[in-house]
């Protein structure tokens, strides 16, 4: 089966059109070679990634076993497991010295803040996803859900803060994807 369908059928949040463009330009046009991405779910953003060119690297984490798994099989299937390493863990356990030249961040919304100061030390440029949460606010069934609720307002509290901190500079792009932001460590 297709992994999109796959996703479709399975509900798996992988990245949107254009949310996933957006990261690959980044990738393409400023030679990004060794990735950190945070949420593998089933593997489909760290395959198009690795898709760029052979001599990208990517270390992805994910939490859940059911979605590890899938991700490993997709990643063999599409000949891809030398250029993709997986690791099944919480991300805030992964610790590392490595330098990366991207954090693709798009795991637990509301540990944002906590994987930025975990992984500041292991690289200069972040990209989040999901900062407008379109994803599930806009699902019908659980715009009254009290965590959801928390979550977004943890999301935007996060955004409010990134976006002033003078220890960063930050492009904001509210209507890609899902609400993409690059963040670059000053
Ligand atoms: N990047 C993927 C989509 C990831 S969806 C893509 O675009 O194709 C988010 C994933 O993060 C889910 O699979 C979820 O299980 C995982 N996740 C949630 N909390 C996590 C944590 N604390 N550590 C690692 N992965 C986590
Ligand atoms: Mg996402």
């Amino acid at each position: 089966m297709d992994i999109k369908t796959y996703a479709k059928e399975h509900h798996v949040p992988i990245m949107l059109d254009e949310g996933l463009a957006f990261l690959l330009e980044y990738v393409k046009t400023n030679n990004v070679k060794n990735i950190l991405e945070l949420g593998t779910a089933i593997g489909y953003s760290a395959m198009n990634m690795a898709k760029i060119a052979e001599d990208i690297h990517i270390d992805t984490i994910e939490i859940n076993e059911v979605m590890y798994n899938e991700a490993i099989k997709n990643i063999k299937e599409a000949d891809l497991d030398k250029q993709i390493d997986v690791y099944l863990m919480d991300a805030l356990a992964f610790e590392t010295d490595k330098q990366y030249d991207l954090i693709f961040v798009d795991a637990a919304k509301g540990k944002y803040r906590r994987y930025l100061e975990h992984f500041k030390k292991n690289s200069k440029v972040f990209i989040f996803d999901n900062l407008e949460f379109h994803g599930i606010v806009d699902d019908p069934s659980m715009t009254h859900n009290r965590n959801t609720k928390a979550l977004v307002k943890k999301i935007r509290i996060f955004r409010d803060e990134i976006l002033n901190d003078p220890e960063y500079t930050c492009e904001y792009h509210k209507n890609i994807g899902d609400g993409v932001l690059l963040l670059k460590v000053n």
